[in-house]
């Protein structure tokens, strides 16, 4: 049986419901406060990471083969604000689940990473061997963790894959689970909420970047691209071990966003041109050899209009 840290969350209920469909046994850990119950599709422990006790018995009751570790907090912003916060939970419960793994003789485990381990880029498209060099404690937080699964494997072992992410980003083909923060941040859910009236506009962060239309450039990969390399890295963690970037290797600026929005629903936001958000990169590409040539990954479902077609299903259609 697989455990899911996190399997209530965005990238994790996704992955849940991919790994159900492709018969895995999966059991979701989550201490739901900023997962919903709603996405829950797999049987269900609400815990926290910095509980190592239940954390413990969850191990001797369930006969746990490998583990999927999503649960973290993942704003950016707030991370600023309060470090404590994130460095609490995304790191001492991390701690915490690598010590009942060692204690419980499990050793493989797959990692949800991000490309803000990388910092300002120094070069386009960013691969693994990009310098690490993370600019808020977030990134830190996952940054200091990838040492950690190195030096757990020298010493103990552990078997790891840590999945770089890009922007992840769309919804559920079915329409059945779909992205839900609450505040919500980024980009693609904000200018279908403006094109649906729930908020007045969007604000587009920075017209005057280096980029071909100004505006900041990413890559945005479909959650359910991101699922399938879950599986993959699950079924590869005897063969590799170490870090593996996710994305489509292909650039999409805030402008191209909001044209494929309007594109397809017909309906034009307001826009506001504001200034730069403190931190953001002007272009994040990344470099997703490494996933192909590994893990044997597929991107399927991340054309630009494919994405903002399911997010829209979602955001019209939203079940929590
Ligand atoms: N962005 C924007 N307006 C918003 C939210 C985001 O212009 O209201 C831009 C942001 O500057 C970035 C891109 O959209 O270039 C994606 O931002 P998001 O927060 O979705 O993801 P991030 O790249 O920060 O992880």
């Amino acid at each position: 049986m697989i455990l899911i840290t996190g399997g209530a969350g965005y990238i994790g209920s996704h992955t849940v419901k991919y790994l159900l469909e492709n018969g895995y046994e999966c059991l979701i850990f989550d201490n739901l406060v900023y997962g919903h119950e709603k996405a829950i599709l797999a049987d269900f422990i609400k815990g926290d990471l910095n509980d190592k006790n239940s954390l413990d018995k969850v191990f001797k009751e369930y006969d746990i083969d490998m583990v999927v570790h999503f649960a973290a907090y993942a704003y950016v912003g707030e991370s600023v604000e309060n470090p404590q916060k994130y460095y609490n939970n995304n790191l001492v419960g991390t701690l915490n689940l690598l010590d009942v793994m060692i204690a419980n003789d499990v050793n493989k485990i797959v990692f949800s990473s991000t490309c803000a381990t990388y910092g300002e880029p120094q070069y386009i498209p960013i691969d693994e061997k990009h310098p690490v060099n993370p600019i808020n404690p977030y990134g830190k937080t996952k940054s200091m963790i990838d040492n950690i699964l190195e030096d757990y494997n020298v010493a103990y072992s552990l078997k790891y894959i840590s999945l770089k992410y890009f922007n992840a980003s769309g919804a559920s083909r079915d329409g059945f689970l779909g992205e839900s923060h609450n505040p919500e941040t980024h980009l693609i859910p904000l200018v279908l909420k403006a094109i649906n009236g729930e908020i007045d506009h969007i604000t587009v962060f920075g017209t005057d970047y280096d980029t071909p239309d100004g505006t900041c450039v990413r890559d945005y990969i479909h959650v359910e691209d991101l699922a399938t390399a879950h599986k993959l890295a699950l079924e590869h963690l005897d063969d590799f071990t170490g870090f593996i970037n996710l994305g489509t290797g292909t650039g999409v600026s805030v402008k191209e966003i909001i044209d494929s929005a309007i594109r397809i629903t017909g309906i034009e936001p307001n826009i506001v041109y504001g200034d730069r958000r403190a931190g953001d990169s002007s272009v994040l590409v990344c470099n997703n050899s490494l996933a192909k040539e590994v893990l044997g990954w597929e991107i399927n479902n991340s054309d630009i209009d494919n994405i903002i077609e399911t997010a829209w299903n979602w955001e019209q259609n939203k079940k929590f």
